[in-house]
């Protein structure tokens, strides 16, 4: 075991602070990274507040790793030393049932790893995030990433970034689709510029007026107010595919409406409540609303190849790890432009 530095919340309603967690010492598959920058996603204020119930405290959050490798297991061939890579929402997984099998390990059936407040494979260690100096990941689950992009920007792709590629591949968002993206924070900004990189018609869905200018320099076409009655009635019937990334209850049926023939409203976002979904707004125009989980390893490395070459990443506010309190509130209260990193070297 190695002590090394780290930031975690010790209960719901008490700010993070500095914590010294264990880590593994690199087993033969095993690479040792150590880490340059970690983005700040919602879902680590969900777990770190306890929104979604399950947090095993202490909680070391953080899933939009970049670093550079320190150690190598002597059976690991995919890293070297040196190398720089990432690690995102997952860290581990069965490896041998049906959606393991599909590369789709974010589905496992048999419980996957998630990178922090998760059981390990061995079914007793609880996993440690990102807000730390290193981490230790089996070599099947680190990311290339390449250099040629700034990593402090990089690192929100593997979870915002992914989260939004995998759903508008899977289905087959295409040039000229009409495409809306309901909330403009990490998960929507990258919904943004991926879904406009991919040729569609894009629209931002806020309710903050002051984020229209923003919406338009990531590249969507449109922007609408979703506080405005007269706005959401003039666009029903419209959008071939929407992207939902709010955090927080809001009603789905607004949105379902807004949708064509056919069309589907994918949720991101994971607000801690339930929803009432009225019936109608499916049956009419056959409509779908579903769910998507980030996305698998290989579709990860897809992605990040597929940024690197079109030249798209975050647009990010550095942050020192002492600042994280104040981070998590100003994303609470909407402002975050569009996603805190956290600079290591900070802790
Ligand atoms: P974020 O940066 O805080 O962005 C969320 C956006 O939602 C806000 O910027 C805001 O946009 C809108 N919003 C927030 N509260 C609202 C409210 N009460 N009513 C209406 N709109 C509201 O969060 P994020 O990091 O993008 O994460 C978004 C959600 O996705 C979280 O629930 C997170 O846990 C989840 N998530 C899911 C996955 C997955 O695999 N499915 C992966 C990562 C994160 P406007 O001001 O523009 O309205
Ligand atoms: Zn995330």
């Amino acid at each position: 075991m190695t002590q090394v530095k780290s930031y975690a919340a010790h209960q719901a309603d008490k700010p993070l602070a500095p914590f010294q967690i264990d880590r593994r010492e690199p087993g033969a598959g095993d690479v040792e990274i150590e880490i340059l920058y970690c983005g700040v996603c919602h879902s680590d204020i969900h777990t770190a507040r306890n929104e979604w119930g399950g947090t095993q405290y202490p909680v070391v959050p953080g899933h939009e790793i970049v670093g550079k490798v320190t150690r190598v297991g002597n059976e690991v061939s995919k890293f070297k030393i040196g190398d720089t890579v990432g690690v995102g929402c997952f860290v581990d997984s069965c490896g041998h049932c049906d959606s393991c099998k599909d590369h789709q390990e974010q589905y496992c059936e048999n419980g996957h790893t998630q990178t922090y407040n998760s059981l390990s494979q061995d079914k007793k260690t609880i996993t440690y995030g990102g807000y730390s100096s290193h981490i230790v990941v089996t070599q099947d689950f680190v990311l290339s990433v390449s250099d040629k992009l700034p990593l402090e920007k990089v690192a929100p792709l593997l979870c915002a970034g992914i989260t939004t590629y995998s759903p508008l591949k899977y289905w087959g968002v295409k040039a000229g689709d009409k495409v809306a993206v309901v909330g403009l924070g990490g998960l929507g900004h990258m919904a943004v510029k991926l879904a406009a990189s991919m040729g569609a018609e894009v629209t931002m869905l806020s309710r903050s007026p002051k984020k229209a200018k923003d919406a338009k320099e990531l590249g969507a076409h449109h922007f609408a107010l979703t506080t405005e009655k007269e706005t959401m009635e003039g666009l029903a019937n419209t959008f071939n595919f929407i992207i939902d990334t709010v955090s927080a209850e809001h009603d789905y049926n607004e949105y379902l409406k807004l949708l064509r023939t056919n069309g589907v409203m994918v949720l991101l976002g994971i607000p801690p409540t339930p929803s009432d979904v009225q019936a109608v707004h499916l049956v009419m125009g056959r409509r779908s609303l579903v769910g998507s989980l980030v996305g698998g390893i290989k579709e990860t490395q897809e992605m990040l190849d597929y940024c690197a070459e079109h030249n798209i990443t975050s647009d990010v506010e550095m942050i020192r790890m002492d600042q994280i309190n104040e981070a998590y509130e100003r994303t609470l209260n909407g402002d975050v432009h569009y996603r805190f990193v956290v600079d290591m070297k900070s802790l």
